[in-house]
């Protein structure tokens, strides 16, 4: 399918290039070819969305004195739109990352229920009357933010938009959204449902652009009231000192090391089936990947061998050409990474059970083999760091405390799995983790209405639910003296 979507920058209701006429190309990673190239935000064209974005939120606009059940009205129609492209949207993001349609559809599908989520949210924002001493009435009201930078990566390109968007537009703010260069088109979508919506010009920009010139601009912004970041704790943190320099909040979904803790009184079959999902789902690419297994030494072996066999039997390709059921990886060089991860796992003492290499039959793209380490221990490489990428993890441990200590042992807390049949098991083992979400027999899953964010360096913050209306609103309190 050849690219026919937008390709310029969409600020302020239109759609430019961008000032210095620079472009980004990309590729299709399971073909290598160029698949799209589309204008390449500046400094200069962020400052003008930033500015669109400020006039659209100021007090006395449109979007901020509309009543709040058409601000509803116009996210369920922003629901529509991306409904109506929904096969559209899905190819795209399929060709433009490299994930199987069926990946790629659960994003966007993902997105239209955040829409209408928080369409559901707009008139419910309500504040709190204080019961302070004498003759006062005192309360405190919610208030928008103002403009919100949105900066997303490359692996979940549409839903980690999405994701932070709608609650923002929901709370009556304006936003700039910066997606990754290596995957920059479906985030272009986000102006034509905008437009579609008939939301006021410049409540939605969208700066396709690198991280250094794009994505520093939106951060150091002295007008960016919030910036939600998505994406690595290394630019992260750089992300954090940018916003700092202008008292700028800041969320921060990062990076995660997440362990699947398997007990032997849990159903293997299930186990083997989440655990297989939990890491080669989207090549293994996400933050709350399962990439560390902890398993009971006394079912080890056999549910090892049962994930070996789902993984060898995992149908690999991009899902458009082939009836794959894994794609590539995002690009060669990060191909190339995860496969100098798995040879750092070997050379520190990990056994190589299924996978390890690139795939024999694919000679085009840029695919890695469903990986399964066996012989691992907490303090190797692979279970350190964050590989993101198809590769398995399996740490054996003798009893839950120590499951419990490994699985904390580690700088990372997004979200940790659990798979046993006992009922207090499950719940003393979920208090005793360091993690910002835990998942009992099931792995992974969120929904818009539940918190999703991570302790220690997956992050600050939390998106999605109630917490997020928090996030992207702030407190203001009023007092008279009514003597
Ligand atoms: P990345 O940190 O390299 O880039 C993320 C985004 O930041 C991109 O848009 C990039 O252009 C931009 N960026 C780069 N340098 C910047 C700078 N100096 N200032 C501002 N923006 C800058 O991450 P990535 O490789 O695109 O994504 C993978 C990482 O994202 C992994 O670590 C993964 O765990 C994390 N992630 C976290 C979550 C979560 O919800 N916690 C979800 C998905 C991915």
């Amino acid at each position: 399918m050849e690219y026919s979507g937008p390709t310029s920058l969409y600020i302020d209701g239109d759609w430019v290039d961008a000032e210095s006429d620079a472009t980004i190309e990309t590729h299709d990673p399971a073909t290598e070819e160029l698949y799209a190239t589309v204008a390449c935000a500046g400094e200069s064209d962020v400052d003008a969305a930033v500015e669109a974005a400020t006039d659209a939120a100021a007090r006395g606009s449109e979007w901020r004195t509309m009543g709040p059940s058409e601000r509803g009205q116009l996210l369920n129609a922003m629901a529509d739109a991306i409904e109506d492209r929904k096969d559209e949207i899905t190819l795209v993001e399929s060709h433009d990352n490299g994930k199987t349609p069926f990946e790629a559809g659960m994003e966007v599908q993902m997105v239209i229920d955040t829409f209408r989520y928080y369409a559901g949210w707009t008139d419910k924002v309500t504040g709190d009357y204080n019961p302070v001493p004498g003759q006062r009435v005192n309360y405190t009201t919610r208030e928008p933010l103002g403009v919100t930078g949105h900066i997303v990566p490359w692996n979940y390109p549409f839903q980690l938009a999405g994701r932070s968007l709608a609650p923002a537009l929901a709370c009556g703010n304006s936003a700039v959204l910066k997606p990754s260069s290596q995957t920059p088109l479906s985030a272009l979508y986000y102006g034509l449902a905008a437009e579609a919506a008939g939301l006021p010009d410049g409540v939605v920009n969208v700066v396709p652009g690198t991280g250094s010139g794009a994505g520093s601009a939106v951060a150091s912004h002295p007008d960016v009231e919030h910036v939600t970041f998505t994406g690595s704790t290394e630019i992260g943190k750089r992300v954090m000192a940018d916003a700092a320099q202008n008292v700028t909040g800041v969320t921060l979904e990062l990076g995660g090391k997440g362990p699947n803790i398997v007990f032997p009184d849990a159903d293997l079959d299930a186990a083997a089936k989440g655990v297989h999902y939990g890491i080669f789902m989207n090549a293994g690419q996400m933050c709350w990947a399962g990439s560390r297994l902890l398993v009971h030494e006394d079912v080890a072996g056999e549910l090892v061998e049962k994930i070996v066999q789902r993984a060898e039997s995992t149908p690999l390709g991009s899902g458009i050409d082939d009836d794959g059921r894994m794609g590539p990886v995002v690009s060669e060089s990060h191909q190339a990474d995860i496969l100098e991860y798995i040879s750092i796992g070997t050379d520190e003492g990990a056994t190589i059970a299924c996978g390890g290499g690139r795939p024999a039959d694919k000679e085009d793209g840029y695919f890695v083999e469903p990986t399964v380490l066996t012989d691992v221990t907490n303090d190797m490489t692979v279970a350190r760091e964050e590989i993101f990428g198809p590769v398995l993890s399996v740490i054996e441990f003798d009893d839950q405390d120590e499951a419990i200590e490994i699985a904390n042992d580690s700088p990372y807390g997004l979200l940790a799995g659990i798979w046993t049949n006992g009922l207090s098991r499950a719940h003393q083992v979920a208090g005793a983790l360091d993690y910002g979400m835990v998942s009992v027999n099931e792995y992974p899953v969120t929904f818009p209405q539940t918190p999703f964010g991570g302790t220690k360096q997956s992050g600050h913050g939390r998106e999605q639910g109630e917490e997020a209306v928090r996030e992207f609103t702030q407190a203001k309190n009023i007092n008279l003296n009514i003597h």
